[in-house]
């Protein structure tokens, strides 16, 4: 009887994002931003996210571990950014501010995702593969099938079998011993597919490439459609990703 009771105090605790904005998911720090422009030593970020190109500081969000270290020590000059909707369509577009040539790029590739991805209006099936994670990705794809995020009922549903996926999640740094395993799965992956790599592993190698384990993240390995940055990324960052793979969200936003 307790639960009963608890579960009606606590009432419906699952969230309405993407119909709604969450308050939690817009003051989530996911990612890190220059603030303004000045030289900075680029010996401060332990990945080289931190890039001082003449005037101009960017941060590469996919190869920042959110450590933290650059806030921390140069407040004046970097900060966090509020707010889960960290995927993109194009690996350049994850380094901010922008390059002026990422915006055409971002909508042909829209496009070509749009088109692609027509036919996941109602369901779409994930299939999830670890290529060298540190687990900590895998915590926040779990999360997603918890009442609080509950992608089934965005009729998201993740499956055992690549036969059965549309979309292949992809965590981990690659290694090099998951490369052929991760080739033969895109393989046994009926067309279309749409892959993400997920968090700044996957994307970039983070902390630990290059070595002698482990690729540059993914890319290498397969065309990926969208990149979700974040060590790990959050689940709404997660879900993002997710809707914005099949069409449900705009790169721009809701
Ligand atoms: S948070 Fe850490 S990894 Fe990210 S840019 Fe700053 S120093 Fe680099």
């Amino acid at each position: 009887m307790p639960w009963v009771l608890r579960g009606l105090r606590n009432g419906v605790v699952t969230t309405s994002y993407p119909r709604k904005s969450d308050p939690y998911a817009e003051a989530f720090p996911a990612a890190v931003r220059p603030v303004a422009n000045a030289p900075v030593d680029e010996a401060l970020c332990p990945t080289g996210a931190i890039r001082s190109e003449g005037d101009v500081l960017r941060v590469d969000t996919a190869a920042c571990i959110l450590c933290g270290r650059c806030v921390r020590e140069r407040p004046e000059l970097f900060s966090w950014v509020p707010g889960s909707e960290t995927a993109r369509l194009h690996r350049q577009a994850l380094v901010v501010p922008q390059l002026p040539e990422t915006d055409e790029a971002v909508e042909l590739l829209r496009r070509a995702l749009a088109a692609r991805v027509r036919m996941f209006c109602r369901s779409v099936h994930v299939r999830h593969v670890d290529t060298g994670s540190d687990g900590s990705e895998e915590w926040e794809v779990l999360a997603l099938l918890n009442p609080v995020y509950d992608v089934h009922r965005l009729g998201i549903f993740f499956t055992a079998s690549p036969r059965h996926a549309d979309v292949l999640l992809i965590t981990g740094a690659g290694s090099h011993g998951m490369a052929e395993p991760l080739r033969r799965t895109v393989e046994a992956t009926p067309r279309p597919l749409v892959v993400i790599a997920a968090g700044t592993d996957a994307i970039s190698g983070g902390l630990i490439a290059p070595s002698y384990a482990v690729a540059e993240g993914i890319g290498d390995l397969v065309d990926v459609d969208v990149w979700v940055p974040g060590s790990p990324p959050s689940p709404f960052s997660l879900l993002h990703a997710l809707l914005l793979a099949v069409g449900r969200i705009s790169p721009e936003g809701r």
